[in-house]
């Protein structure tokens, strides 16, 4: 079996969905999904060359061969390792679909049929869409969905909270996720300024005001997106630790595992971290000092799905918890379900496509029809591959104007 061909697309949606397909000498191919970066298909048609001609069952060597001609260009850390990451998820899809076997089972089998899904409701409204420098832009799908909605300022405030905590529940999720670095007023200065009583006390609001609307069943996460220094990240954790929160998600910058460890050790919430490292050895760390609880590996971004089942093994080895970032497209959702559903310590992998109107469209299943999550979670079938294709009609609709589409 030989690779013939490699292809790319982008989906312009909240971020960038980019697209690798993969095709193989027995007429079938696989489609992967890579998080966003600049310049990212570039990169992808610098790679495909390395893999043209080889065997794609070979999934864990040419993954490896991509890193090991990185050097120098990112072959430890960095965006090379989303194109890698897409690759690897494409080739799973191709051998998947020319064994008629699915994805999972590749990965060691499924301990778990279905997989819960955690809600990113952001700070109570915010449909917004991000260029891979994370500048704002306004597709027309997004002008569209905004007009009539509340101005930025309007919207960190605990009624906001509430109602969308209230609106996710009712759409069936029982674990949520809510940003509360946006409450503070952001100068740029948050790392070098003791947060003032009443920024905190702003928080607690917020996410008593998630709590009412979300009901006493339901799990709460909060992220801060490394914005806190740790002495005000300690303080956070504390005044946040009565609410039981499911975690407290990038307190701090996460360069120093040992910041993190003292935010965890003197604060009080669950400390999650992870979702821009790459590879094991980006973990070891965190994991060896078991100075997190859990952590949110990029299945997109890590290295790809074998590399994101590692990462979740070592971490089982510590007693920490696995709960992976995702702001994929339906396909690199799937994908993560796939590696989540083989892992005894999974606790919930995130979706962060709800405001994007046409977030279902992008896939179609040979075996099932509705959305892909249904009451906050994902099957997973005997379909082979990772169980979905892209649906082309919809995905050229969005496509990014400037990039190629599977050409
Ligand atoms: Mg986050």
């Amino acid at each position: 079996m030989k690779i013939t061909r490699c292809t790319t697309a982008v989906v312009e949606a909240n971020y960038d969905y980019t697209y690798v397909r993969i095709h193989a000498d027995n007429g079938v191919f696989g489609t992967g999904e890579c998080f966003m970066a600049p310049g990212l298909t570039a990169a992808l048609r610098e790679m495909f060359p390395l893999i043209l001609g080889r065997d794609p069952r070979e999934v864990d060597r040419l993954g490896r061969h991509l890193w090991r001609k990185g050097s120098g260009a990112g072959a430890v850390a960095g965006y090379l390792f989303n194109a890698v990451s897409g690759i690897e998820t494409a080739l799973w899809d191709l051998v998947g679909k020319s064994t008629g076997v699915p994805a999972y089972q590749f990965l060691g089998g499924k301990v778990q049929d279905e997989v819960r899904i955690y809600a990113d409701c952001h700070a109570g409204d915010n449909i917004e869409s991000w260029a891979a420098m994370l500048t704002p832009r306004q597709p027309a799908w997004l002008q569209k969905a905004l007009a009539g909605k509340k101005t930025r300022e309007e919207r960190y405030e605990p009624a906001q909270y509430r109602r969308r905590a209230r609106q996710m529940v009712r759409a069936g999720f029982d674990a949520l996720k809510f940003d509360i670095d946006s409450i503070v007023v952001l100068t740029g200065e948050e790392l070098n300024r003791p947060l003032r009583d009443r920024e905190i006390e702003k928080m607690i609001e917020c996410v008593d005001a998630a709590r009412q609307g979300a009901g006493p069943g339901v799990d709460l996460a909060v992220d801060c997106h490394w914005r806190f220094a740790p002495s005000e990240a300690i303080r956070i954790s504390r005044a946040l630790a009565p609410h039981h929160l499911l975690w407290l998600e990038d307190p701090c910058p996460p360069e120093n595992w040992r910041d993190i460890a003292e935010i965890r050790a003197q604060g009080g919430c669950p400390i999650l971290t992870g979702e821009n490292l790459n590879r094991r050895h980006g973990f070891w760390d965190l994991i060896a000092n078991r100075s997190v609880d859990l952590v949110a590996p990029d299945v997109q971004k890590c290295g790809g799905m074998l590399e994101a089942k590692r990462i979740g093994e070592l971490a089982e080895l510590q007693g920490i918890r696995f709960a992976p970032h995702n702001i994929a497209s339906p396909l690199g959702t799937m994908a993560s379900a796939h590696v989540c559903a083989t892992l005894p310590n999974f606790v919930a992998l995130e979706f962060h496509g709800s405001d994007v109107p046409f977030w279902n469209d992008l896939v179609t299943r040979p075996d099932a029809k509705g959305p892909l999550i249904e009451r906050g979670r994902i099957r997973l079938t005997e379909a082979p591959g990772l169980g979905l294709e892209l649906n082309e009609d919809a995905a050229r609709e969005y496509s990014k104007p400037g990039e190629t589409f599977f050409e």
